[in-house]
């Protein structure tokens, strides 16, 4: 026999696995990673550590090359089918693909990069457009204090499945944006997300000086300097990579306003090609779309017309041939709003749940605002044991997520045997952090894990048990995690005080740092009860609690945001339901968390199993319409116009 093997195939094969972050959401090609001796829940770097002794032994394991082979057929045959001509864009500030590539601070970048997700396994012709963050958004700890202290390290590009765009020479491609009176150089790395490219913009190339090179250091981590100069080199690089690229793009969509001046140098290329200021405006409009994320005008980005001027009235006279007053205006009276920038080049502008919806139409009168309610990548946040039972009772769930509404066939067994070993994970990682509590299973476990802002009330829960006699806050264990803005004290002076708490030891409670996808995974398949108290109106849509439903977890939560269309009193409860805003929001909901938990949750939890498994049944159910397959086809017909329409009266 030949003892000889191919260990530089084995390698080879490992490798081109690592060229796709489909990965990320097909569980084949993850598992070939997990039985790396090398695995600590990093594929890039897993594969990196591997010694040759090691690779000799995986290529004499049958079974290993069995999986391997696998994992490759299924990934070559993925991407056969990709889309040939690219015709929509989809541009954001950050997008949340996997923990290891750390360029995504919350919601906005999850809910992106499952959006990139679904086109993908939808065949979507979509390609992404982001910025490539030299260190990312911050990692997270906490000093002895409780105080927030942010971190930041360069990432390892060595370390992620990114490859760099090359031009037709072969070499890196370079694309030029004008700031100020200087053009600054930008070079592309490409993430394969299944079949969707998508395209990452970066400053740090050596032609550039010092400080342009960290323009697109860190996210959300500069000031408003830095900020403007990112979002110029999103929109307008961004653009004008499209352009190299040669991609027929029709339509341009701004995820937030943090993309908007893609509009000026889509305008800045109409110009050229001759047409006047009015007939160039009505192009961009007919193919601009617009997401708009947040109900608070405080919220929107706006830049003072002196910093606006001296960033871009260079690119105005030279590329737009339009006056200062016609610039300015394009971003609404007062401070340079992206927002309104947005909103007036637009063909259409939507809001991501129904109230968030209505809020948004309040607030800008002036233009129609629709809504197409958020969803979640089921293939990505199903936990393996219920992936497992998904696939054995739902079979169609990863192609058709409909079939979630089926969810009452469950077998209430196996479904509880799932999450009882998805909550024994999170119990022995918490118990496993020396965080001196010592969870047990058995407790009522109440999840609570989002940007730490002020709004959401982070310490309501904290307040509701308060309420409730000793005996009961025993039989309730509790765990928060989730990061605050660098530059919002208020919310860290939460953390803060959910850490202090955490000594008192009145309640087993536990805050976990550095709450990311991983975390985030952790939780929202290993709780008993999520939870989101947010002060009404100020959650657009919120998508952790979508999560925790797919997984079989009943909501806790205030009507707001995508809760107001999710709550169907069977999956989980309202919180506060009858708030009318005359008194204290903050004493209503704590009083009502507080009866909630002594006249129905405790009960149902410890005496009426029954009852609780049909709870969860339903929420898992939920999934059938908050899916990202269900959002991104939405966004096909309705907002792209990919598949005719049917004509409207
Ligand atoms: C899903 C997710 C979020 C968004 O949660 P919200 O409910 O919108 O607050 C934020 N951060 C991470 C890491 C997530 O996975």
């Amino acid at each position: 026999m030949n003892t000889q093997v191919d260990t530089v195939q084995t390698l080879t094969l490992l490798r081109e696995l690592l060229t796709n972050y489909l990965w990320v959401w097909q569980d084949k090609i993850q598992a070939v990673f997990e039985a790396l001796p090398t695995y600590t829940g990093h594929p890039n770097r897993s594969v990196a550590d591997l010694t040759e002794q090691q690779i000799d032994g995986l290529s004499r394991d049958a079974l290993f090359m069995a999986r391997l082979k696998e994992a490759i057929d299924l990934q070559r045959s993925y991407l056969d089918s990709a889309p040939a001509r690219r015709r929509i864009a989809y541009f954001s500030a950050e997008f949340g693909i996997h923990e290891t590539l750390p360029i995504y601070s919350g919601g906005l970048g999850v809910l992106a990069g499952d959006h990139v997700k679904s086109a993908s396994d939808l065949e979507l012709p979509l390609v992404a457009v982001g910025l490539m963050y030299r260190q990312g958004y911050f990692n997270q700890q906490l000093n002895a204090d409780g105080w927030q202290v942010e971190r930041y390290t360069d990432l390892n590009m060595d370390h992620t499945c990114l490859s760099m765009q090359l031009d037709k020479q072969g070499e890196p491609l370079v694309v030029k944006v004008p700031i100020e009176d200087r053009l600054v150089s930008v070079r592309i790395w490409v993430a394969h997300v299944g079949r969707t490219p998508l395209y990452l913009l970066d400053t740090n190339v050596p032609e550039n000086n010092e400080i342009d090179r960290w323009i697109t250091g860190h996210l959300y981590g500069g000031d408003q300097d830095t900020r403007i100069k990112q979002e110029i080199v999103l929109g307008i690089g961004g653009v004008r990579l499209l352009t190299a690229l040669g991609l027929p793009i029709e339509t341009f969509h701004m995820n937030e306003g943090h993309a908007a001046f893609l509009t000026l140098e889509l305008l800045a290329q109409k110009f050229q090609s001759g047409l006047n200021y009015e007939l160039a405006k009505s192009a961009i409009t007919n193919s601009c779309v617009f997401t708009t994320h947040t109900p608070v005008p405080a919220g929107h980005d706006a830049f003072s017309h002196e910093l606006l001027l001296r960033c871009l009235d260079r690119f105005r006279q030279d590329a737009l041939g339009i006056s200062q007053f016609e610039l300015l205006v394009l971003g609404g009276r007062g401070r340079f709003s992206m927002t309104e920038l947005a909103l007036n080049l637009s063909r259409s502008t939507n809001a991501v749940a129904k109230k968030h919806g209505e809020v948004s139409q309040r607030m800008f009168t002036y233009r129609k605002i629709t809504y197409v309610t958020n969803g979640i990548h089921h293939l990505t946040w199903a936990s393996p044991e219920m992936t497992q039972l998904l696939d054995e009772s739902l079979s169609e769930w990863r192609t058709n997520p409909d079939v979630f509404k089926d969810a009452d066939r469950l077998d209430d067994a196996a479904l509880s045997a799932a999450h009882d070993q998805a909550k024994k994970r999170l119990v022995s990682f918490i118990n496993g952090h020396n965080h001196g509590v010592d969870f047990e299973e058995p407790i009522l476990t109440i999840g609570f894990a989002r940007r730490f802002a002020t709004y959401k009330r982070g310490d309501l829960i904290v307040r509701a048990l308060d309420r409730l006699p000793n005996e009961a806050s025993q039989r309730i264990q509790l765990v928060f995690a989730g990061k605050s803005h660098p530059r919002d004290d208020g919310g860290k002076q939460y953390i803060q005080k959910i850490s202090n708490l955490m000594a008192e030891r009145r309640t087993r409670l536990v805050f976990l740092e550095n709450y990311d996808m991983s975390i985030a995974r952790l939780l929202i398949s290993g709780v008993d009860i999520w939870m989101n108290t947010p002060r009404r109106p100020l959650e657009a849509s919120g998508t952790s609690g979508m999560k925790a439903s797919l997984n079989g977890i009943p909501n806790l939560s205030v009507l707001d945001g995508w809760w107001c269309e999710g709550y169907n009193g069977k999956n989980g409860w309202a919180v506060g339901e009858d708030y009318d805003g005359t008194t204290d929001e903050d004493e209503y909901d704590a009083e009502s968390i507080a009866r909630l938990l002594s006249e129905q949750i405790l009960d149902e939890f410890y005496t009426n199993r029954a009852a609780w498994m049909r709870r969860m049944k339903a929420s898992v159910a939920t999934t059938a319409f908050f899916n990202t397959h269900r959002m991104v086809n939405q966004y096909a017909s309705e907002i792209y116009r990919l598949v005719p329409v049917e004509a409207k009266a």
